[in-house]
């Protein structure tokens, strides 16, 4: 009898398509090919120097051994007032887990509370990782799908219609990637009015692009609309996109004691702590000069406002206005069924994104990575001469399918 190489978890999962598709744009380059790279998913920025210099500082001073399991106090104070700000809401260092980034985090939140057949709602467009976390603990992805029509969002009415005795979590991600979307206080409080008449059911906001955001004064947030569910919500977060430390690997949650305490007993026996030195950065961030977020902002406001000019009036092709985040979703409907000039069909969005590097050497995700087929997704967070350029190709790809 052969061993059985892998676990029936891992067989359920796939690998992460964004990574995945990184990955191929990276050995293409490596090929000699040059490639418009619209697949990342992470600031273009460097990290800030006065953050590299606290993590400097901090291995010059030693802080290169384990910290406490739930991150130092020190970030977590940092964290705490972060959420004070952000929420309204106060959160005891008992309240607050620290981890690998916001990734790891909502992974050990699903580990710590998914049991085999708990149901867990994933409103899609979803960020790809979602669904293959639950799967791979055991749990069942409820995935609702939310229309353009809409705005991308989740409705009452869909939140309320998808909830049984099974159901564990809501995921809600605002801005969202893929998408942009955002959810306004009055849609917020809709969400929450379905969620107070089922007590069983928690809600995970992943806020990772919170200040990444188009819109005046801070995007609303669950727990600052419903205080009431501040039990019931475990805020995610992290340090990668807002200041461009994504390979820091500083991620957090906030919520209920007893769910912060056995991500807590997980990490132990997983990592023991995030990174010592990654954390003293983080501090840096969360409590140093915040001025050139807005500029960041601004720059990623100018690109999608150009990104949007560019590819309005392409035909076969549609957008919708991001209110926050570095991604536009793309609508290609419009496109399948038609042939390239080589006189093969594109009858899907991924054929499409295949057909795009093929012809013209651009690199973007397709939507069904997403759960919402017949889009892909566009990257901003890159230079505005590779956007107009790759923009520029986007639009011959179109135009010469026929
Ligand atoms: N959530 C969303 C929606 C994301 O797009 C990402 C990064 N791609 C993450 C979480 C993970 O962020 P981190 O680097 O903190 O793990």
């Amino acid at each position: 009898m052969s061993a059985t190489p892998t676990a029936r978890r891992v067989d359920r999962i796939q690998p992460s398509p964004s990574t995945a598709a990184a990955q191929r744009v990276r050995e293409l380059k490596a090929d000699g090919h040059e490639i418009l790279d619209l697949t990342v998913g992470e600031p273009d920025f460097d990290t800030p120097e006065h953050i590299k210099l606290a993590a400097i500082e901090a291995i010059d001073r030693g802080e290169t051994k384990y910290t406490p399991v739930n991150g130092t106090p020190e970030l977590r104070e940092a964290i705490a007032a972060k959420l004070a700000q952000r929420h309204g809401a106060h959160y005891s260092h008992a309240r607050i887990a620290v981890g690998g980034g916001a990734k790891q985090v909502i992974f050990l939140a699903l580990m710590a509370t998914v049991d085999t057949g708990d149901e867990v709602i994933v409103p899609a467009p979803y960020w790809v990782s979602y669904p293959d976390m639950v799967l791979a603990n055991d749990g069942t992805p409820v995935v609702v799908e939310c229309g353009e029509d809409n705005g991308f969002k989740l409705t009452a009415q869909q939140l309320e219609s998808a909830i049984t005795a099974r159901t564990r979590w809501l995921i809600l991600n605002a801005p969202s990637n893929p998408t942009g979307a955002a959810y306004t206080e009055a849609e917020l409080r809709s969400l929450a009015d379905v969620l107070l008449a089922h007590p069983h059911v928690r809600v995970l906001t992943d806020e990772i692009y919170d200040e990444i955001w188009y819109g005046t004064g801070l995007a609303p947030t669950l727990v600052g609309v419903e205080p009431r569910l501040q039990d019931r919500v475990l805020v995610t977060n992290g340090v990668s996109k807002t200041y461009a430390m994504t390979g820091w690997r500083i991620g957090y949650g906030a919520g209920p004691a007893d769910l912060i305490g056995a991500i807590n007993k997980l990490q132990s026996q997983i990592s023991s702590c995030p990174s010592s030195v990654s954390q003293a950065a983080a501090v840096a961030a969360l409590t140093g000069k915040q001025d050139f977020i807005a500029e960041m902002v601004e720059t990623y406001r100018g690109r999608r406002d150009e990104l949007l000019r560019a590819l309005d009036g392409v035909p076969g092709i549609s957008c919708t206005t991001p209110q926050g985040g570095f991604y536009l979703f793309v609508n290609c409907t419009g496109l399948l069924g038609r042939r390239t000039p080589q006189g093969a069909e594109i009858s899907t969005d991924e054929e499409f994104c295949r057909y795009l590097l093929e012809s013209q050497q651009v690199a973007v995700i397709h939507g069904a990575a997403y759960g919402s087929p017949g889009h892909f997704r566009i990257s901003f967070a890159t230079s505005n001469a590779v956007l107009r350029e790759a923009a520029a190709r986007v639009a011959r790809a179109c135009a010469e399918l026929s």
